[in-house]
């Protein structure tokens, strides 16, 4: 136990430690990641400082940034392939150490880019290392594990984003090849991808949960147009847009496992991107918790720090606190996933906490910064407009809500 004169001694040392370093910290995080896992944080922070950082302003106006040449740094440094197999250039290691590298990616300052490369990681080829053959893992997943190509998943369409099963783009079979008519909507790395990893209908004569199919699709395939980017509130420096399919032909050895089966391979892979999203929202609203602590704490009105109001350390230490609980569940539910158990329960829950949280920081934090709040001078700022997006993208809070509700069994049966 604690002894008085130690626990007056931690509090000083916390105190001198507040006044030396005001940046992010978390006590779960120091405690849940071992030496090799604070490694891997490290080299992402030193890829972030040096390669991303210092260009974001101008990607953030350009309304781009240089997938390859960023991709390509993280494949060479092993972080894009952490947990996928050895043959195939990952390391193999389990999805905790994965999970260090998306919640370090936090750092970068814009939502855009970490959801960029978490597409690679965690959207467009979980399914692909399941259930693809050895043939289109050699092909596809080998060379986004080493950087060298850009993927995108192109699931949601102008008339099906939360229903999913709704999608109306085919690929019917001619022949030995799937031939593809649609289109494919809000798809982030649409015009840097080198291959989507897309969802269509294979078949018209079974349900909507059974014909559809998972397929790798190269960008480079006659028939495959763009329009322009969407110009969109947030997440500028990441290229989101809709991709058209017309005639679009692939073999159909390109197919993810099973025929018939990517509905249910979809909603596996969303278990891996609605976790890999709120991993990386956890150190970005500790470091937007930071810069205003840091702000705060200068900025004087009335004679003293903003910070003194006691309603303004209070709310501060509120949302720290719901930011380090969301963090124990991110790391509970990594370590489930990592095990190779369903998740879909918990994955939901938290996906829905982190939009409503990550708007909560954003709001609440932007309040204590006045009118600089207001200007695009200051990363609170961007990021109240960057994390809007987590309550909609990836499923909307409401769609978590309909599969918790289905989990506790009270989703009424017309809206199953
Ligand atoms: C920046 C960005 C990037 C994206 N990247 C990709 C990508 O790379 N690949 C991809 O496939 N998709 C992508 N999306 C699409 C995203 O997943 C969809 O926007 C999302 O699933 C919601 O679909 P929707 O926009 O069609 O909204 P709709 O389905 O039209 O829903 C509209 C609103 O209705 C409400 N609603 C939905 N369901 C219910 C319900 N059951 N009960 C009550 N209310 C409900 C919600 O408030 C919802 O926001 C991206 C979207 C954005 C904005």
């Amino acid at each position: 136990m604690l002894s008085v004169k130690t626990f007056a001694k931690t509090s000083c040392f916390l105190t001198l430690a507040n006044k030396l370093c005001r940046f992010s910290s978390s006590s779960l995080s120091e405690s849940f990641y071992n030496e090799e896992q604070h490694g891997i944080q490290k080299t992402v922070r030193k890829i972030i400082d040096v390669d991303i950082n210092p260009f974001v302003d101008e990607w953030e106006r350009r309304g781009e940034y240089p997938a390859h040449k960023i991709f390509k740094k993280f494949g060479d440094a092993g972080l894009l392939g952490i947990h996928k197999p050895l043959e195939y250039g990952g390391l193999g290691l389990d999805f905790t150490y994965h999970l260090a590298m998306l919640e370090a990616l936090g750092n970068v300052n814009c939502g855009g880019i970490p959801v960029s490369i978490a597409v690679q990681t965690d959207m467009s080829t979980p399914a692909l290392m399941r259930f693809g053959s050895h043939e289109l893992k050699s092909e596809f997943l080998a060379p986004s594990i080493r950087g060298d190509v850009v993927s995108a998943v192109a699931v949601s369409e102008p008339g099906a984003g939360s229903d999913v099963a709704g999608i109306r783009t085919s690929a019917k079979r001619v022949g030995d090849d799937l031939v593809i008519n649609g289109e494919k909507m809000w798809i982030t790395n649409a015009y840097q991808a080198d291959w989507v990893c897309l969802l269509a209908n294979t078949t018209t004569d079974r349900g909507p949960h059974l014909n559809k199919t998972l397929i790798c699709v190269p960008m480079e395939t006659k028939g495959i147009t763009l329009t322009k980017k969407l110009d969109k509130l947030g997440f500028r420096s990441s290229d989101t847009g809709i991709i058209y399919f017309e005639d679009v032909r692939v073999p159909a050895k390109n197919i993810i496992g099973e025929e018939g089966m990517g509905f249910t391979y979809q909603m596996m892979q969303f278990q891996e991107e609605r976790l890999a999203a709120a991993a990386i929202s956890l150190m970005a609203m500790d470091n937007i918790i930071s810069e205003t602590i840091q702000y705060t704490q200068t900025r004087k009105i009335f004679g003293a720090p903003v910070l003194d109001n006691q309603y303004v350390h209070f709310k501060l230490a509120e949302l720290k606190t719901e930011v380090e609980m969301l963090r124990a569940a991110v790391y509970q539910t990594a370590k489930t996933l990592g095990k190779n158990q369903d998740v879909t329960e918990l994955a939901s829950m938290i996906k829905l906490k982190v939009g409503r949280l990550s708007r909560e920081v954003a709001d609440g934090c932007l309040q204590f910064w006045g009118g600089m709040g207001f200007t695009n001078e200051v990363n609170v700022s961007r990021y109240y407009r960057d994390c809007r997006v987590g309550s909609i993208g990836g499923g909307s809070d409401e769609t978590m809500l309909s599969i918790i509700c289905k989990y506790m069994s009270i989703l009424p049966k017309k809206s199953k």
